[in-house]
C-alpha cells in the first residue's frame, strides 16, 4: 500500500516551506514535501548566477508571519544577493524544523485524482508512489527554464551555462570571451557582473528592457539590527498597497498634471531607486498610453545620458513595448558596462542568431568567437511549472489539455475537475505584480483555511465550480484588457514561448483588490466552491464588471475613504472628484442661466447638441449625491454626453442640499426646475410637449417625486420619467441592500445616513414627497424607465418601484444592467459599459416619444 498523507507539498521554496509549517504545525496534519532541488530555497537554490539578487527591499522580501524570525534575521544589504536569501530560507527551514518533511532531489512525475476515494495518487521520478487527500502545488512561477533552441547548439565546444541551472561551484570568466543571450531581469543582473571579469563580453539582445536604478547599498551593522527590530513599523500597510510594499500613493492621473510637475516627480522617484517610479507616479501609468509614453520618454532620456558609445544608446532604449509592460528590471551599472571597451552589443532582433558553431555564434553571416555562452532566456512561466507536474483530474482531464488555450481557474488557486488541489501563486492569482513572499503567505493562508474549512465540516472534498471559473476568467481577462500589458510580447502574456497561447496569465488588479476578493469569498462561506456536497453561491464581487473592479483597485490605491466614513464636506469633495472618472467633455452648446425657486434664483444649465435643427425632446436631469452632495459641475460631462448621444436638450438644475436645506427643499427646487423647463424649453429649441424628467440615485428619487407632483398639480405634462439607479425608499430593507451593503462606492450605511440627513428629523418619512412609494396611488404617471445596476444596494427598491408602477397601470420598462454599480452611469471614462445606460435611455425615448434617433452602440464586450 502506498503511504498516505493528509497533505503533499510540491516545492521547498518560499511557498513550500511556509505550506509545510502551516499544515503540519498549525493544522496538525501529516505533511510530505518533495523538491527536485538538492535542498530548500526554490528559485534561490537554482538561480545562483553572478549578480542574482532580489529587487524588492530585503526587509520586505521576507516572510511576515513570524515576529521571531523577522527579529532574529538581519540583512546585510538593502537588496540582498542570492547567497544571503538562500541562507535566510535555510535559517527559516532550520528554525521551524522543516527539512525533515521533504524528500529532495525528487521530481513529481504525475499526480492523478481518484474520484471515488477523493485522494491524489502522487508518483515521483524515483518511482515512489504515495496518496494524499490534499495537494499543494508550491512549484513557483518561474521554475521551468525556457529551453534554448538555437541551431547548432550541440556543436558549440565552449562552456554553456543557463542562469537558472547555475553550477554550485564558482565559474571563472577571467580572460574569456563570453556571450550572453537574454536581456530580461536575469540577463541585466548577470551582464553587470560578467562584464567586469570577462576578457570580452558580447551581449546578444533581441529586446531592450526598461531598467531602473536599484539603489542597492550595504547596511552598516547597527542599521541591520534596527531594521530587524523595527520590521513591524517598516512593513505596516504593505498588504494594503499596490505590489505589497508600502509606497507613497500615486496621483490618480498623469494627464491632469503639467509637464514640469511630472518631471519633478519622476526625478524624485528615480532617485529613490527600485519601484517608486512605477508605483508612486500615476495610477494610470499602466492603462493610459499617453501617461506611459511620458514615463517611457523619461527613462529613455536617462539611458541616453549614460551610454556614450555611438548607436549603442539607441539600441538599449526600449521602443517596442510600453513602460513596465514587460517585468521591470533593476540595475546598478548595467548601462555603464556598455561604455567599456570589452563589451559589445549585438542586435539580434534586426538580424536573429543564425546558428552556433564550434567556436561561437553566427549573426548576419558574422561569427562572434566565444569561450563561454550564457543563456538568460527566461522561463515557461506561470503555467509551465504546473503543467509539468503531470496533473490528471476528474475523468482523466489533464492540465496540459485543459490549459492549451491558456489558464482557467478560480482566483488563480483552484480548478474545477481538479479537487483538493491548491496552486500557490498560480496563474491569474495576484503574484506577478505583488511582492512574492506576501503573495505566497496569502495563498498558503487561503489554502490552509480552505482545508480547515473542509475538514471542520466533515467533508473530504473542496472544488471550484465551473461557474466560478467562468466569472474569474471574465474578470481577469477584462482587467487585463484595461491595461497596456497586451502590447508587450512578454512572459506576463505567455508570449515568450514559441507555440504557447498568449492571453491572461497574470492578475492585473491590485494585490489589495485580490485580497479583498478572496476575503469576501471566505466570508460568504467559500462562495464559488463545492465543499463536500454543498455548493456555495458566488461572492458578490465576483459578479462585478471588470472595469468596476479596476476602479475599486485605483480608489483603494488612492486611499479613498469609504463614503459612510466621510463628513458632509468630504462627501461633497469625493462626489465632485468623480468627475475625473467621466472621460472627455463633449462639445455641445451650453447655456448657464437661473431658475426661480422658493429660496430665490438658482443656477441651471441647458445643453443642446451642436448642428441639430428643429425642436428636440427635453430632459430635466436631477443629479445624484445622496441629497447632501453632487452639483451641476459634477454632472456636466454626463449631461453633455446625453445631449450629444441622444439628440436632446438636457436641463440640469442645481438644487439645495441637505443638511443645510433639508426636505423638502430639494424636491421643491427640482419640481420648480421642471416647471421652468416646460415654460422655457422653446427658447433652447426644446419641445415642451416631449418633456421628460430624469435623475440618477437621489436625483432618481427627486425625478420620481417630480413626476408625482406634476400629476397631482395638473402639470407640467410629462412625456416620460427616467430613473437611473434610483434611491427610492430610505427605510426599506431589501436583499440588495444586504448583499451589496458594502458597495462598491455606495454602501447601505452611507445611503441610510444620507437619507436621514435629507429628512433631518422632519418626520416626513411617510410623505410621498419624501418617497413616491407612499403615494396613495401611482396611477396616471408618465411612462417610466427604471435602470438598475446588479451590484447596487439600491437595486431592489428601484425594481420594486417599477413593479408598483406597472401594477398601477403605468407603462414601465425595468432593465437591470449586469455587473454594474451605483453611480456607474456617471463614470463613463473608466467604466466603458456605462454607455449601456445611454443605449437603453435612447431606445426607451424612441419608443415613448415616437422618434427614431440614430442610436449609440453598446460598449465593447457586451
Ligand atoms: P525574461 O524576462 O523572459 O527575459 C528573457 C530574455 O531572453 C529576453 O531578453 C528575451 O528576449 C531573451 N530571449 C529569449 N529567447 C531568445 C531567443 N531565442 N533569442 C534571443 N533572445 C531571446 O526572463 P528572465 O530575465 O529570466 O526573467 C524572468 C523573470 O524572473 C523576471 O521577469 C522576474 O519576474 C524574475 N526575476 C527576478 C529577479 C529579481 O531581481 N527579483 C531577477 C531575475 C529574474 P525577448 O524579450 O525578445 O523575448
Amino acid at each position: 500500500m502506498p503511504q498516505h498523507h493528509d497533505i503533499v507539498v510540491i516545492g521547498a521554496g518560499f511557498a513550500g516551506l511556509y505550506a509545510v509549517h502551516k499544515f503540519r504545525d498549525e493544522l496538525g496534519l501529516s505533511v510530505k514535501g518533495f523538491d527536485a532541488a538538492g535542498g530548500v530555497g526554490g528559485t534561490w537554490w537554482w538561480n545562483r548566477y553572478p549578480g542574482a539578487r532580489c529587487d524588492i527591499e530585503s526587509v520586505h522580501y521576507a516572510y511576515s508571519f513570524s515576529d521571531e524570525i523577522q527579529k532574529r534575521w538581519t540583512w546585510s544589504e538593502r537588496f540582498a544577493a542570492q547567497p544571503e536569501i538562500l541562507a535566510y530560507l535555510e535559517f527559516v527551514a532550520d528554525t521551524l524544523d522543516l527539512r525533515r518533511a521533504f524528500t529532495f532531489g525528487t521530481r513529481i512525475a504525475s499526480a492523478v485524482w481518484d474520484d471515488e476515494d477523493h485522494v491524489w495518487t502522487v508518483s515521483t521520478s524515483d518511482g515512489d508512489v504515495c496518496t494524499t487527500r490534499f495537494l499543494i502545488a508550491a512549484s513557483g512561477n518561474l521554475s521551468i527554464p525556457k529551453p534554448p533552441d538555437f541551431a547548432g547548439l550541440e556543436q558549440f565546444r565552449g562552456e554553456v551555462y543557463t542562469t537558472s541551472q547555475w553550477p554550485h561551484r564558482p565559474v571563472d570568466f577571467t580572460g574569456k570571451r563570453v556571450g550572453i543571450i537574454g536581456t530580461g531581469s536575469t540577463g541585466i543582473q548577470v551582464i553587470q557582473e560578467v562584464a567586469k571579469q570577462a576578457g570580452h563580453l558580447t551581449v546578444f539582445q533581441r529586446t531592450p528592457n526598461f531598467a531602473l536604478p536599484l539603489g542597492n547599498e550595504s547596511l552598516p551593522e547597527e542599521k541591520r539590527r534596527w531594521v530587524a527590530d523595527h520590521h513591524a513599523e517598516i512593513r505596516a500597510g504593505a498588504r494594503e498597497s499596490f505590489m505589497g510594499i508600502p509606497f507613497e500613493r500615486p496621483e490618480i492621473s498623469g494627464t491632469l498634471v503639467p509637464a514640469e510637475a511630472r518631471k519633478a516627480k519622476y526625478d524624485r522617484l528615480w532617485s529613490k531607486g527600485g519601484w517608486p517610479l512605477l508605483v508612486s507616479s500615476y495610477a494610470d501609468v499602466l492603462s493610459s498610453q499617453a501617461v506611459n509614453d511620458d514615463v517611457a520618454d523619461y527613462v529613455r532620456d536617462k539611458i541616453r545620458a549614460r551610454v556614450t558609445k555611438p548607436g549603442v544608446a539607441d539600441l538599449l532604449c526600449p521602443t517596442d513595448h510600453p513602460f513596465a509592460t514587460k517585468r521591470l528590471a533593476f540595475e546598478t551599472d548595467y548601462f555603464d558596462v556598455f561604455n567599456r571597451d570589452n563589451v559589445d552589443l549585438i542586435d539580434v532582433r534586426a538580424t536573429p542568431v543564425e546558428r552556433l558553431t564550434e567556436g561561437g555564434i553566427v549573426v548576419g553571416g558574422v561569427e562572434y568567437p566565444l569561450d563561454v555562452l550564457i543563456f538568460a532566456i527566461g522561463f515557461d512561466a506561470a503555467t509551465g511549472p504546473l503543467v509539468h507536474l503531470g496533473l490528471v483530474g476528474r475523468n482523466g482531464a489533464t492540465l496540459a489539455e485543459r490549459w492549451k488555450d491558456g489558464p482557467r481557474n478560480y482566483l488563480g488557486i483552484a480548478m474545477h475537475d481538479f479537487p483538493n488541489l491548491f496552486t500557490i501563486t498560480g496563474p491569474t492569482s495576484a503574484v506577478a505584480l505583488y511582492n512574492n513572499p506576501l503573495a505566497i503567505e496569502d495563498h498558503v493562508d487561503l489554502a490552509t483555511d480552505a482545508v480547515r474549512y473542509t475538514l471542520d465540516r466533515g467533508a473530504d472534498l473542496i472544488e471550484a465550480t465551473e461557474e466560478a471559473e467562468d466569472h474569474w476568467s471574465r474578470i481577469v481577462n477584462g482587467l487585463l484588457g484595461l491595461t497596456l500589458f497586451p502590447k508587450a510580447k512578454s512572459w506576463y502574456m505567455g508570449a515568450n514561448i514559441e507555440g504557447k497561447r498568449t492571453g491572461t496569465y497574470i492578475f492585473t488588479g491590485s494585490a489589495q483588490l485580490y485580497r479583498q476578493m478572496t476575503a469576501e469569498m471566505q466570508q460568504v462561506g467559500y462562495g464559488g466552491f463545492v465543499v463536500g456536497t454543498r455548493k456555495a453561491a458566488l461572492p458578490p464581487m465576483m459578479k462585478l464588471d471588470p472595469a468596476v473592479l479596476g476602479l475599486m483597485g485605483v480608489l483603494q490605491g488612492q486611499g479613498t475613504k469609504a463614503l459612510h466614513d466621510c463628513t458632509v464636506e468630504e462627501t461633497r469633495a469625493l462626489v465632485d472628484s468623480f468627475s475625473m472618472l467621466q472621460g472627455d467633455a463633449r462639445d455641445v452648446e451650453v447655456t448657464a442661466t437661473t431658475y426661480p425657486t422658493a429660496a430665490g434664483e438658482r443656477p441651471l444649465r441647458v445643453y443642446r447638441p451642436k448642428g441639430r435643427g428643429g425642436l428636440l425632446p427635453v430632459v430635466v436631469f436631477c443629479h445624484g449625491g445622496g441629497f447632501i452632495a453632487g452639483s451641476i459641475d459634477a454632472v456636466d460631462k454626463p449631461c453633455r454626453a446625453l445631449a450629444d448621444d441622444l439628440g436632446l436638450v438636457v436641463i440640469a438644475p442645481s438644487y439645495r442640499l441637505a443638511p443645510e436645506h433639508p426636505f423638502p427643499a430639494a424636491t421643491d427646487d427640482t419640481f420648480a426646475a421642471v416647471d421652468w423647463a416646460a415654460r422655457n424649453a422653446a427658447r433652447f429649441g426644446g419641445d415642451a410637449d416631449r418633456l421628460v424628467v430624469a435623475g440618477e440615485s437621489a436625483g432618481g428619487l427627486l425625478a420620481a417625486v417630480a413626476a408625482l407632483r406634476a400629476r397631482d398639480a395638473g402639470g407640467p405634462r410629462l412625456a416620460a420619467q427616467i430613473l437611473i439607479t434610483p434611491a427610492i425608499d430610505g427605510a426599506v430593507k431589501t436583499a440588495s441592500r444586504v448583499e451589496y451593503a458594502e458597495g462598491p462606492i455606495l454602501s447601505t450605511k452611507a445611503a441610510e445616513g444620507m437619507f436621514a440627513a435629507y429628512l433631518a428629523g422632519t418626520g416626513a418619512e411617510m410623505s410621498p414627497l419624501a418617497s413616491p412609494v407612499h403615494a396613495t396611488s401611482l396611477a396616471g404617471l408618465p411612462p417610466c424607465l427604471v435602470l438598475s445596476a446588479e451590484c447596487d444596494p439600491m437595486r431592489d427598491e428601484g425594481e420594486d418601484y417599477a413593479r408598483r408602477l406597472a401594477g398601477a397601470g403605468v407603462e414601465v420598462r425595468s432593465i437591470r444592467l449586469d455587473g454594474l454599480i451605483h453611480a456607474a452611469f456617471s463614470m463613463a471614462g473608466v467604466i466603458p459599459r456605462a454607455r449601456d445606460f445611454t443605449v437603453e435611455i435612447g431606445a426607451f425615448l424612441d419608443d415613448v416619444l415616437g422618434r427614431a434617433e440614430p442610436q449609440p452602440t453598446r460598449a465593447a464586450g457586451e
